[in-house]
């Protein structure tokens, strides 16, 4: 546990929830009768629902829509490029994001997501040399597509960062540092312990990893270098690079629009 149970949210799966009264805390729900049990009647200190294997379920997100308590939804997919068709289940659901694994495929469950303007959380483990070119096509499509309207992460953050605003490392941005957020197994253990990410990057800097002098560190923390500290980081690295790239674009348009017109930025800061 953090220091201050307070500030960290716990996942735990529903059956232990039922017995969870001293944390904020998100449910893993794995069934229809779980989702239905905690969308009619969330208990105190229930922050949302992750919601796993579920999408296939027509009726799951039929009572869903139904549902009169706002209870954040986070729709995990296992496998984006076989299940995202049934992302049109959720157009009538409030309050939710949409979760995908990169894997080969998954840009068709982001498009959807993003024409029904769902907020989408990407985990990228450890991407294959295979879908790193569509993890480019992704970032792109996040950074100019006029159909996206709702944060698409990690991008979103990664971007943020890189525009001046501090969002912490990629693995608070992901949810999956363990200081803040404490991901229990199916007997209420924590996966990890508080420090795991600073134990993590120590480690990869004494081993002499490529994350000892790589600029990205700071953002990072060695995300890319677990659960295989040999992972070879060329490809993502050239993802961050573009993200940077853009966002000091931005940035300069933005400045250069100001010296041209410094009225109306003068009026547009006082709002
Ligand atoms: S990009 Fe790779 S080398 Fe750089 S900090 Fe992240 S894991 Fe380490």
């Amino acid at each position: 546990m953090s220091e201050d149970p307070a500030a960290t949210l716990v996942f735990l799966r529903a059956g232990l929830a039922e017995e969870c009264r001293e944390h904020a805390y998100i449910v893993i729900v794995r069934t229809r009768e779980e989702l239905a049990r905690w969308l009619s009647d969330p208990k105190p200190g229930a922050e949302g629902l992750q919601v796993e294997g579920l999408i296939g379920d027509p009726d799951a997100w039929a009572l869903a829509a139904q549902g009169s308590k706002a209870i954040p939804l986070d729709v995990v997919l296992q496998d984006p490029a076989s299940e995202f068709s049934a992302l049109y289940r959720l157009a009538d659901v409030r309050a939710v994001r949409v979760t995908l694994p990169v894997k080969p495929g998954f840009m068709k469950a982001l498009r959807l997501a993003a024409s029904l303007q769902l907020p989408v959380r990407l985990l990228p483990g450890q991407p294959e040399p295979a879908v790193l070119p569509e993890l480019r096509e992704a970032a792109r499509f996040y950074l100019h597509d006029p159909m996206v309207e709702a944060p698409v992460e990690f991008f979103h953050s990664v971007f943020a960062a890189f525009r001046g605003s501090p969002q912490g490392t990629l693995w608070e941005i992901l949810e999956q540092d363990p200081a803040i957020f404490s991901h229990r197994d199916d007997e209420g253990r924590a996966l990890h312990p508080p420090d795991f990410v600073e134990r993590h990057l120590s480690a990869l800097i004494q081993d002499g990893t490529a994350c000892a002098t790589c600029r990205w560190q700071p953002l990072c923390a060695g995300y890319f270098k677990y659960p295989d500290p040999r992972y070879d980081c060329t490809g993502v690295k050239q993802l961050f690079a573009a993200l940077e790239s853009a966002a000091d674009d931005i940035s300069r348009d933005l400045a250069s629009q100001e010296e041209e017109n410094p009225a109306a930025w003068s009026t547009l800061s006082t709002r």
